[in-house]
């Protein structure tokens, strides 16, 4: 868990970063089948053409890319493609496998057609990729055994297996790497109504009373991403219990999460306070990542990751070579005047003195 001055990310509502407690409610929800699996339209077409082929050929299915931000189903997707080709599944992560000696072992046990997947994969070091290479292509991999003049290198055979890689971004993946994937696919941040369907569903699995206007309520403030929905919905769930008679209506929904501090675009307080310190502390930008970071009492690597991600998303902040900016969009949000004879490139859209 990182922890930074008030910020955790492991702990905050709104956050993509998968917990325990995500882990334990995930488990039980996670689709089983292309069928079950809501939206990303495309991506399951192309899916089910590719696995189609592949099992008519009887062989195992090309290696898989998945890219997005985290909490949209790559994970899930994985455990679907393995189910949908009838094989093992085995999950590991990019930072787990340290040596190439690791990654060997994780290969030399599979069998064949096993999908085997790799969250994180731009994290794998230089010569754990270099062992996977030929593991691609050739299914084999080279093992050095001995040290010194007398090491020699051992060629090891694998069964036909496929990889599927998830990260969350592809820019950093290596060329060499990316270009062993016969199937690149990204995935899209939800729809509300999608992320709606995705609420009911886990409600009727879950045994918890949802209207539809209560899951839309949930949905139009879970940032699009299907994992927050889910912890959003089990977090409203208790005030469903408590402040009513345990549905969760629209009406729930709204007083609930206006009390977690979630707002109607699925901003937390730690977004508010960022935004606020851009426009009131610094005229709107732009200021420096790390003179923010100073003045909220927070790492600069928090704001990066924790909160800028959605809030470029949306259209509030913008990145500059000479800092960040608060767009007029923000501005609005929060409920302050903006000056209109500012031109925005000078130092930005300053408020109006009341
Ligand atoms: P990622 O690997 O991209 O971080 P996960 O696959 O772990 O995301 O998904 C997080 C949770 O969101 C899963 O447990 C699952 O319940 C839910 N989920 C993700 N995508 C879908 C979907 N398309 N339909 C229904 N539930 C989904």
């Amino acid at each position: 868990m990182i922890e930074t001055g008030e910020f955790t990310l492991d702990n905050r509502l709104v956050s993509t970063q998968e917990s325990e407690e995500d882990l334990a409610l995930e488990r039980g929800l996670r689709p089983l089948s292309l069928s079950e699996y809501i939206g990303q339209d495309k991506v399951k077409e192309n899916l089910a053409i590719y696995i189609e082929a592949a099992k008519r050929r009887e062989g195992a299915l090309d290696h898989v890319l998945l890219y997005g931000p985290p909490g949209l189903g790559k994970t899930t997707l994985s455990g679907i493609i393995a189910r949908e080709m009838g094989v093992n599944l085995r999950i590991t992560t990019g930072p787990a496998i340290e040596r190439p000696g690791d990654l060997a072992a994780i290969l030399t046990n599979l069998s064949p057609g096993d999908v085997l997947f790799i969250d994180e994969i731009h994290r794998l070091s230089r010569a754990v990729e270099e062992i996977l290479y030929p593991a691609l292509e050739d299914h084999a991999i080279d093992i050095i055994v001995g040290k010194g003049p007398s090491a020699r290198s051992l060629r090891v055979d694998l069964p036909e297996f496929t990889l599927v890689g998830a990260t969350t971004r592809a820019g950093q993946l290596s060329a060499p790497l990316r270009d062993r994937f016969g199937i690149v696919q990204r995935l899209e941040l939800y729809t509300p109504e999608q992320l709606s369907d995705i609420i009911r569903r886990s409600s009727q699995i879950l045994g918890i009373p949802c209207t539809r206007d209560g899951a839309l309520e949930l949905a139009g403030r879970s940032r699009g991403t299907p994992r927050i929905a889910n912890r959003l919905l089990k977090r409203v769930r208790d005030f469903a219990d408590v402040i009513g008679d345990g549905q969760i209506t629209e009406e729930i929904a709204r007083t609930s999460l206006d009390r977690l501090e979630i707002d109607n675009l699925g901003l937390d307080s730690n977004d508010r306070r960022m935004l606020d310190m851009i426009i009131r502390g610094y005229d709107g930008g732009p200021v420096g990542l790390e003179t923010l970071a100073a003045a909220l009492g927070e790492e600069a690597v928090t704001l990066e990751d924790v909160c800028e991600p959605f809030l470029m998303q949306l259209g509030f902040l913008s990145r500059t070579p000479r800092g960040r900016c608060a767009t007029r969009l923000a501005y609005e949000h929060l409920g302050y005047p903006v000056r209109q004879d500012v031109p925005p490139e000078s130092g930005q859209l300053l408020l109006t003195q009341e």
